[in-house]
């Protein structure tokens, strides 16, 4: 079953590379990149996690745990 009409695909030039959800997400977060590190939380061993923002998460859910807290997270430890 067609109804009358289809709908139109929409051609904007120069619109490029239209940005992810998480992509927003995380450039609201401080960063404008996504920085895949693939890695397990260097204090307690979980993850492993994709993303630096995702083991920062994990930083942030620890904020009770003293280790977690002391730990100097860089991201650049993680490339
Ligand atoms: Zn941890």
């Amino acid at each position: 079953m067609s109804d009358a009409t289809d709908l139109e695909t929409l051609d904007i030039p120069d619109l490029g590379d239209v940005p992810s959800p998480q992509a927003c997400r995380e450039e609201r977060d401080g960063r404008k990149t996504t920085n895949h590190i693939n890695s397990k939380c260097p204090v307690c061993g979980a993850g492993p996690y994709n993303t630096f923002a995702k083991l920062r998460g994990h930083f942030g859910n620890m904020s009770d745990d003293t280790p977690h807290q002391n730990y100097d997270l860089r991201l650049e430890a993680f490339q």
